[in-house]
């Protein structure tokens, strides 16, 4: 009966398996369709300065609804991107459609905004990453300090020649660099010496446990030791609670993203959303 029972238990995990690589392959090809059709949408989330209650950007956030499976996250299609080599044209198309975007909900604002833009390591090591940049920000007429672009640390942590080069020239014009996730990568900070960051942006599991957890608090603190010495700003990730946000502020962080404020919204929430808070 054993016997039975792990053939039996073998067959179940060979289904599964076979579950997972259908939808991994329907995946691929839904998403290549729809990154061809133009049908993929950016949903933005506000950037807050807690003290002054003022927007001071929005992060771009990829969204996609698949024909076939519905809402898929972007934790799931811009690693499948990744794989499959689609991801410069999915960022490229990000780039544009949010530059394009940008006139639209800034124009609103009493005092001026950036564009945040996450970009993938493999985007840095195309050549073309900062002249691409470029060329989207004169054809939508977007000044350079009107943009910023989150990179995780691993792009930092790539050596290479082409990534080093492109993430200097756009420092170099003006646009702003954060890093995505900060604290929750590799623990080398050395590279904060070779590259000159603008932003830290606190991962949002710091934010949603330093309540409880004194091993995140530490971090954070750490973080905005860092962050002090160096010069460089903080953005708190993931800001739920009145209490996370008081934490932050007693923390001296000052400014973040979340649900508190706002969860990412489409481009026309967005506009409403700005109508609304500038108000008050
Ligand atoms: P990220 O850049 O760290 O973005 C922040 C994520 O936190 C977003 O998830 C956002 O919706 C979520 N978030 C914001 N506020 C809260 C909150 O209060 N609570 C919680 N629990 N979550 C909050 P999202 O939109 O699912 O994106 C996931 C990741 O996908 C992003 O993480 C980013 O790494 C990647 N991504 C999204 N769009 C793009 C894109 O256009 N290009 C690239 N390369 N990556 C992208
Ligand atoms: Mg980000
Ligand atoms: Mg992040
Ligand atoms: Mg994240």
């Amino acid at each position: 009966i054993a016997k039975e029972m792990d053939q039996c238990r073998y067959a179940f995990f060979e289904d599964q398996m076979l579950d997972i690589n259908r939808r991994r392959l329907k995946l691929e090809t839904a998403l290549r369709r729809d990154i061809s059709n133009n049908a993929l949408r950016i949903a933005y989330q506000p950037l807050i300065d807690f003290t002054s209650s003022s927007i001071i950007g929005v992060e771009a956030l990829c969204r996609w609804e698949c024909s076939e499976f519905g809402i898929i996250s972007p934790e799931e299609f811009i690693p499948i991107a990744e794989d499959m080599g689609m991801i410069d044209e999915l960022g490229s198309w990000v780039m544009n459609q949010a530059m394009k975007d940008f006139a639209d909900w800034s124009a609103l604002l009493k005092s001026p905004a950036y564009l945040s833009i996450n970009a993938s390591p493999q985007q840095f090591r195309a050549d073309s990453f900062s002249d691409y940049l470029n060329h989207a920000r004169l054809q939508f007429n977007v000044s350079p300090e009107h943009i910023q672009i989150e990179i995780t640390e691993s792009v930092l942590l790539d050596h290479a020649p082409a990534t080093t080069r492109q993430i200097r020239e756009l420092r170099q014009a003006g646009i702003r660099i954060a890093i995505d996730d900060f604290g929750t990568g590799y623990s080398s900070l050395s590279y904060l010496k070779r590259f000159p960051i603008s932003a830290l942006k606190i991962d949002k599991s710091f934010v949603q446990h330093a309540a409880n957890d004194p091993t995140d608090l530490a971090i954070i603190r750490a973080i905005m030791a860092i962050a002090i010495q160096m010069d460089v700003s903080v953005i708190a990730e993931g800001v739920e609670t009145q209490a996370e946000l008081d934490l932050l502020i007693r923390e001296a962080v000052h400014c973040g993203q979340g649900f508190f404020y706002s969860e990412p919204l489409y481009k026309e929430e967005l506009v409403e959303f700005i109508r609304g808070f500038e108000q008050h």
